[in-house]
């Protein structure tokens, strides 16, 4: 089977290229990317094929949907605050952009699984955040999200498109970009804490998240592929582990074995407030994955982190 990943250079688009390439049903991979949020360096050493390219661009798409059995839909303009920027461009890129993926594979008859998010949830109060609540959007990010999901769903009932709609949560791990101002929440709190700066909290620190680690979600969408996993209604990708910031930063000052200084600063806009999901439809749908746990998933990903140059010890002096 060859299987085109879009958004194949970024953080989750990586860990799937590698996931896909070790998976002896898999014969071929091409990642499709633009770079805007990717890496080149991501797919180093992996046998998938990086086209750059923008999956805005419908001749590139439907020339690489003819070439493969089935596409891992990632590419996406990523957080919150980068559509509250500039939420045209979201909009664009999510949903815009998922309505050209799944034209191409109409038209080809290609299986497609695409990234939804959480945040769709986002202002309904109810836990755990099970599939069938409604949705209410705080943010254009959320609001491209949900707009490409239903497009995701729409295309399965009216053209028969196999399709299946993840909602990931957090997901976090190695080669999650860091650095700049839209960095996620657990890179941001493991760079600072090996830079030796404090971990900038939005709010109290009370507010809770339901973290992934990539490989579990890198596994779902390796089987989702190889077995044309679809559904009618959107699936949760998380396992139900509702951690706040404040317990996280226990955790990752234990798993470093050194405490960390905090910064607490004002909430921010858009964001919800709990975050937890319900997992029986994916513990369901998937029941041979089995979730990195937390602690095992943050010290993966606290030795990632520290393998990278910028942290040897000569930088942190
Ligand atoms: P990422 O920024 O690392 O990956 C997105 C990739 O898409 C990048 O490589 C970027 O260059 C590429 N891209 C953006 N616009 C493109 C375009 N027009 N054409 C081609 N490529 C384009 O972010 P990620 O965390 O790996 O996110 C992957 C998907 O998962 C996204 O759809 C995101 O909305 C979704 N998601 C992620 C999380 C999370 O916790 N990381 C949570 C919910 C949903």
């Amino acid at each position: 089977m060859r299987v085109l990943v879009t958004g194949g250079a970024g953080f989750i688009g990586a860990n799937t290229c590698r996931e896909l390439s070790i998976r002896p049903e898999v014969e071929s991979v091409i990642a499709l990317d633009d770079l805007s949020t990717g890496f080149v360096e991501n797919l180093a050493g992996l046998p998938a094929r990086l086209v750059t390219g923008s999956i805005l661009d419908r001749d590139l798409l439907d020339g690489l949907v003819d070439r493969v059995d089935a596409v891992v839909h990632l590419a996406a303009r990523p957080s919150v605050p980068r559509s509250l920027a500039d939420p045209v461009a979201s909009h664009e890129a999510n949903a815009t952009g998922t309505l050209y993926v799944l034209e191409a594979c109409r038209r080809a008859g290609t299986y497609v699984v695409a990234a939804s998010s959480s945040s769709v949830y986002g202002s309904v109060a109810a836990l755990p955040k099970h599939e069938d609540l409604p949705t209410r959007p705080m943010s254009p990010y959320a609001a491209s999200k949900l707009a490409a999901e239903g497009q995701v769903l729409a295309y399965r009932s009216a053209f028969g498109v196999p399709t299946l709609a993840l909602r990931f949560f957090n997901v976090y791990g190695p080669m999650q970009s860091v650095g700049h101002a839209y960095a996620a929440v657990i890179p941001a709190f493991i760079d600072a804490a090996l830079r030796g700066a404090p971990l900038t909290v939005h709010g109290d620190g009370t507010q809770s998240r339901d973290f992934t680690y990539v490989g579990s979600v890198a596994q779902v969408l390796a089987d989702a592929v190889i077995r044309r996993v679809t559904s009618e209604t959107p699936v949760n990708l998380a396992y139900g582990n509702r951690v706040s910031l404040l317990a996280l930063i226990d955790r990752l000052a234990a798993v470093l074995e050194r405490p960390v200084e905090v910064e607490h600063v004002a909430p921010r806009v858009g964001d919800v407030r709990e975050s937890q999901a319900d997992h029986t439809r994916l513990s369901t749908l998937f029941p041979t994955v089995r979730p990195v746990p937390l602690d095992e998933g943050l010290a993966a990903t606290v030795r990632w982190y520290q393998e990278l140059s910028r942290y040897a010890p000569a930088a942190m002096a």
